[in-house]
């Protein structure tokens, strides 16, 4: 099973990539990680991208998909993958499509958990968390028991920086720019599934599953 998953920074892509992980048992591959072991690996193509990096400079999405194809050539890949965090342009996007037909790996879905942005901005600015423990609260879905106090420490429960309306709006903002064409793109390529993420959990997996046994 061949997967990418897309979705907005707040609609439950990590949770839903790990229900994937686990049925299929196949590895969810992040660019940032493969980029990193790549470099700690000191594989040519690795090198190549610290090259770039030590002179300030962007890596060029060849050696990124260098790094990629590397990664895809691994034995823990054969039974699938899911690819998460690439493409991220069109461009991106065009020149996987050529690596995978190169490499005779068929994409088999792209899945996207569609989640109105009034929604994430809800989810992620009622987000409470301890600044001493870490614990982790939602003011209306997982409330701490007195009002920014800690149930475990009783510490002051904060906000953390990124998880105010603005910021989070203005992430949303880039989502959308960036994954529009993509989405576009993998809609007429036929392997696009939308869901809509605005479901209980359970239910967004299982919906998840029945497009995927398709
Ligand atoms: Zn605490």
């Amino acid at each position: 099973m061949n997967l990418m998953v897309f979705g907005a920074p707040g609609a439950g892509k990590g949770t839903q990539a790990k229900f994937l992980i686990e049925k299929y048992d196949i590895p969810q591959i992040s660019t940032g990680d493969i980029l990193r072991a790549a470099i700690a690996d000191k594989t040519d193509m690795g090198m190549e991208a610290k090259n770039f990096m030590d002179a300030g400079k962007l890596v060029p999405d060849s050696t990124i998909i260098g790094i990629i194809k590397d990664r895809l050539a691994q034995d823990d890949c054969k039974k699938g993958f899911i690819l998460d965090g690439f493409p991220r342009t069109l461009g991106q996007a065009e020149a996987l499509s050529e690596l995978m037909s190169n490499m005779n790996i068929s994409l088999d879905k792209v899945i996207s958990l569609n989640v109105p942005d009034e929604l994430i901005v809800g989810r992620i600015t009622g987000r409470r968390v301890c600044s001493s423990c870490g614990a982790s609260f939602h003011v209306d879905f997982n409330p701490s028991k007195k009002e920014d106090i800690c149930d475990y420490c009783e510490s002051e429960l904060i906000i953390r920086k990124d998880d105010n309306a603005e910021t989070v709006k203005s992430r949303l903002g880039a989502y959308h720019d960036q994954t529009a064409p993509l989405i576009d793109f993998y809609t007429k390529m036929g392997v696009m599934v939308e869901l809509d993420g605005t479901k209980d959990v359970s239910e967004v997996t299982a919906d998840m599953f029945t497009a995927l046994s398709k």
